[in-house]
């Protein structure tokens, strides 16, 4: 069931994506070579605590981190631990925040130090995705358009998308329906409506599409150990578009959005 999101929702949505879009300002100067994904984590959750939210995923389904973080060919749900970030990795830092019982969810990947120009592309194509796909996020819209979108950017490009992780319907829990294929159909899935809360999230690979889990039974890495990249938001469909929830608004940005 799809839940719609009244206008005091939203704004405790709003309020929560800000607290996950803070900590990306505070997290990317941080990440150079030498630093470790748990250091990144621990920052990461002093920020939520300080706006007092919480990290969304920490024991989620007994998730052990504050945050995702996703090194290389880790395409999603990277465990924080000890490892050192390396000169030319890239890493993917997932984000949620639960405040006032509403979530805010977002994933960024960044570029430590200089990396390849294969690396660099496939990032900025992914993160081109979540673009090119909410250019259907409106009503009357269906969500196979926002699906269809992304997954022919990427394929354009001569990336895969995988099948096995999607995103999702978000509200007062961090998993809502519907779910959000980055692949699909123009005109089929669920007909978009105003007040619904969405976390559109392309996972992108450079190379084949198939992902393995690991014995963690969280980390998820491509099968061919190519590189993978996410990119995510929470949005809003408004009356005529959708507002991206988990970027930091200013007042210029409010006046323009009305
Ligand atoms: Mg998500």
């Amino acid at each position: 069931m799809i839940i719609i999101k009244s206008a005091r929702e939203i704004e405790l949505m709003r309020e929560a994506g800000q607290v996950v879009a803070e900590v990306f300002k505070a997290l990317e100067p941080l990440v150079v070579p030498g630093i470790t994904t748990k250091e990144l984590a621990k920052k990461a959750e002093e920020v939520i605590r300080s706006f007092g939210a919480y990290p969304t995923f920490k024991n989620y389904n007994g998730f052990p981190g504050a945050i995702c973080t996703s090194v290389n060919d880790v395409l999603v749900h990277g465990i924080p631990s000890g490892q050192k970030l390396k000169e030319g990795d890239i890493v993917s830092l997932d984000v949620g925040a639960t405040l006032n019982g509403y979530n805010g969810d977002a994933c960024r990947t960044y570029l430590v130090g200089k990396v390849s120009k294969e690396a660099a592309d496939l990032v900025r194509v992914t993160e081109e995705c979540f673009f090119e796909g909410i250019k259907f996020a409106k009503p009357g819209n269906h969500l196979g358009d926002i699906s269809n979108a992304i997954q022919e950017h990427a394929e354009k490009h001569g990336y895969s998308v995988p099948r096995d992780y999607t995103g999702h319907g978000i509200g007062r829990s961090l998993h809502e329906d519907p779910s959000i294929p980055n692949y699909g159909e123009k005109g089929h899935g669920v007909l978009l409506k105003e007040g619904m809360c969405l976390a559109i999230e392309p996972i992108i690979h450079q190379g084949r599409k198939e992902t393995r889990l690991m014995k963690d039974n969280w980390t998820a890495k491509t099968i061919d150990g190519k590189l993978a990249s996410h990119y995510e938001n929470t949005i809003v469909i408004t009356k005529d578009g959708c507002e991206i929830l988990t970027m930091l608004t200013n007042k210029e940005d409010n006046v323009k959005n009305g």
